[in-house]
């Protein structure tokens, strides 16, 4: 599966730009033109890198990095401007990963971009998904909710694994197929409904929270209470 990465730069033209070499490497790329719409979509949880500009409109880059880091640890390489030392710092300070000063050439930004993923593929591991009380320990495979241990079989933690990644995001019963039962498993959609149902019993009826919701015709999402 490609990188997906948001894109949160206001220059129309420089973030056309970076999106179609983006794209062109092979990674997903979504884009926002203001620092609200930006911290939205990066709160949503769906990506595996975020570029931020610092001078936006709405919300700054600084404020999207310092809301963004309360609850998320998604890599962010800032966008900075030449010689603004100050931005550098403070984006590091406030838990930037790295930083690029613009203009710069696109063969440097791929490559930062390669180097914070790489670091994440490694890092993920110790990674704490969380949604309306429920937490998930990605490296121990435990799932608490309201800080009770919850037993989960290996699939119905995967699928849940899965939707947590993804929050915030409609996820099809093909895209659950493909990514949480093997390759070669042919035992049809209706198979994701099933676990689906395992999962609300074992959670969602039982912690008496909504979790994870249907979206009929299209497949689930877990949203934030
Ligand atoms: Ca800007």
């Amino acid at each position: 599966m490609s990188a997906k990465i948001l894109l949160i730069e206001d220059e129309e033209k420089l973030a056309r730009f970076v999106e179609l070499e983006l794209c062109y490497e092979g990674y997903s790329v979504t884009k926002a033109f203001n620092g609200r719409t930006g911290l939205e979509l990066a709160l949503s949880g769906g990506f595996d890198l975020v570029l931020l500009d610092i001078m936006l409109p709405e919300l700054s880059g600084m404020e999207v990095l310092r809301r963004l880091r309360r609850g998320s640890s998604v890599p962010v390489i800032m966008l900075t401007a030449r010689d603004s030392v100050t931005d550098k710092v403070s984006g590091l300070d406030l838990g930037a990963d790295d930083y690029i000063t613009k203009p710069f050439a696109i063969e440097e930004l791929l490559a930062r971009i390669r180097t914070a993923l790489r670091k994440t593929g490694q890092a993920q591991e110790t990674e704490l998904l969380t949604a309306s009380g429920l937490h998930l320990d990605v490296k121990r495979r435990a799932v608490t909710v309201n800080g009770e241990q919850v037993e989960l079989t290996k699939r119905e933690f995967d699928l849940l694994h899965y939707l947590l990644k993804n929050k915030g995001l409609v996820v099809t019963r093909e895209e659950l197929l493909e990514n949480v039962w093997d390759f070669d498993f042919d035992g049809g959609t209706n198979t994701v409904d099933v676990y689906i149902r395992f999962l609300r019993t074992k959670i969602d009826e039982l912690y008496n929270i909504k979790l994870i919701h249907t979206i009929r015709g299209v497949g689930y999402v877990i949203k934030d209470e």
